[in-house]
């Protein structure tokens, strides 16, 4: 099983969660919303092989913490993965939006420098700039759009650039959610809990929680759950073969 999208740090004992996704065996990656997050979050993957740490700046941060860049910067070279980056088009963000477009014009551009990276990207309300940045960066790495919402449309045009997407429980909660990833490629999807933010049964998330995302995608594809399961695992080799 894979979480591919999680926020281990920001649960009340991160060493906890953890510590059961590893004995579960569940593979995580987890997400830090700002860069100065990144060293103290990566320790929760030491002696954790299926536990790995992505640097990010998350877009509803990005106003306060533009200062963070020049570390981004530096500690780049030493991840794989970044995220959680994007752009987040909430009412609520909307004074906010020149940062968050410079922060991630900055990010994507750091990340072609060191010649890609695997990207989780939110874009709530803003796929459209969202997927317009990302066409303006071709060699910032292989976007993975997390709890998309936007439209088919939109999400034809994500796959012809080449993105990939992370589906947890909330996007299957609704039925337009659920005949949106119906028409997603299936080679191109991983799970995700997006813990402890989204929640399931009314209680946060936290990794085993991609059972139930595998079980309702084994629904949705008409297969058994083993071989949704090995479609994902599938992927996951497949994008981390991808070289980015
Ligand atoms: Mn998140």
């Amino acid at each position: 099983m894979i979480d591919f999208h999680c926020h281990l740090d920001l649960y009340p004992d991160p060493e906890g969660v953890a510590r059961e996704a590893q004995a579960a065996g569940i593979a995580v990656l987890s997400m830090t919303t700002t860069p100065s997050a990144f060293a103290g979050t990566a320790e929760l993957g030491v002696g954790r092989p299926m536990i790995k740490t992505a640097l990010g700046l998350h877009p509803e941060l990005a106003h306060q913490r533009a200062h963070e860049l020049a570390l981004f910067d530096r500690l780049v070279a030493d991840t794989r993965f970044v995220g959680e980056i994007g752009l987040d088009g909430s009412p609520r963000f909307a004074a906010t939006r020149t940062s968050q477009l410079d922060a991630l014009a900055h990010i994507l551009g750091s990340c072609s420098d060191v010649g890609g990276r695997v990207l989780s990207v939110h874009s709530r309300g803003a796929v459209r700039p969202v997927l317009d940045a990302l066409r303006g960066h071709p060699l910032a790495g292989t976007a993975v759009l997390h709890w998309f919402t936007g439209t088919a449309r939109q999400a034809s045009e994500a796959v012809e650039l080449g993105h990939w997407f992370s589906i947890g429980p909330p996007m299957l909660a609704s039925m337009k959610g659920r005949e949106l990833v119906a028409r997603l490629p299936r080679d191109r999807l991983l799970t995700e809990t997006d813990g402890p933010f989204a929640t399931n049964d009314g209680r946060p998330c936290t990794p085993s929680d991609v059972m139930v995302v595998t079980e309702q995608l084994a629904r949705i594809w008409q297969v058994g759950v083993a071989e949704a399961a090995a479609q994902i695992g599938k992927n996951m080799s497949g994008l981390l073969a991808m070289g980015t």
